[in-house]
């Protein structure tokens, strides 16, 4: 098309994981619901959110260094289960369709 589009028009984010900006789109939102990280991948939910590239590779790093915890200003540990969970699904489907 006419090239690379001005900054701006496109929202960038920090994935907390590997640490390297992606457009808004290709990265995961979380949110902090109590005490556990919960998906949001429409980015409806309210709150504060993380964003993480939807790879466990990335997931385990944000995990080690409790970068959610400090991204969500939660005041302890997170539970990631149930992200972890989401993000290993979503990894399965995109590794068995074409
Ligand atoms: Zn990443």
């Amino acid at each position: 098309m006419s090239g690379r589009t001005p900054t701006g028009a496109c929202p960038e984010r920090t994935c907390v994981g590997c640490r390297k900006r992606a457009a808004k789109t290709e990265l995961l939102r979380i949110v902090a619901i109590k005490d556990a990280c919960v998906p949001d991948p429409r980015g409806t939910l309210p709150g504060r959110g993380a964003y993480v590239h939807p790879a466990p590779v990335c997931l385990d790093q944000a995990v080690r260094r409790r970068a959610f915890t400090r991204a969500l200003r939660a005041p302890g540990a997170l539970d990631t289960n149930a992200l972890r969970q989401y993000v290993e699904q979503t990894n399965v489907a995109e590794q068995a369709t074409p």
